[in-house]
């Protein structure tokens, strides 16, 4: 009867690139501006750029950020009328 170390139903910890001080060197590749916490319209984690000039978010696939240019989604200008595309 030894305990075992991981608990059932403990919430899940922090993805390792969650770790704050990891989360300092995350930067977006194309402005090297940080990264924020987004969530995409089904639910997955994003890291969004804060540069308010360059709206993308990156995908984070298997726990991993994908901050490539080429990967970044678009985001929806923040409140402007509707002249998009
Ligand atoms: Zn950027």
């Amino acid at each position: 009867m030894s305990a075992s170390s991981s608990l059932p139903g403990e919430p899940p910890a922090l993805q390792p690139w969650q770790e704050p001080w990891l989360r300092g060197l995350l930067r977006c590749p194309v402005d090297r501006a940080e990264l924020t916490d987004a969530t995409a319209p089904d639910g997955a984690v994003e890291l969004a750029c804060a540069d308010p000039g360059h709206r993308v978010a990156y995908p984070v696939r298997d726990g991993v950020p994908a901050l490539l240019a080429d990967d970044a989604r678009p985001l929806a200008p923040a409140a402007t009328g509707g002249a998009g595309r």
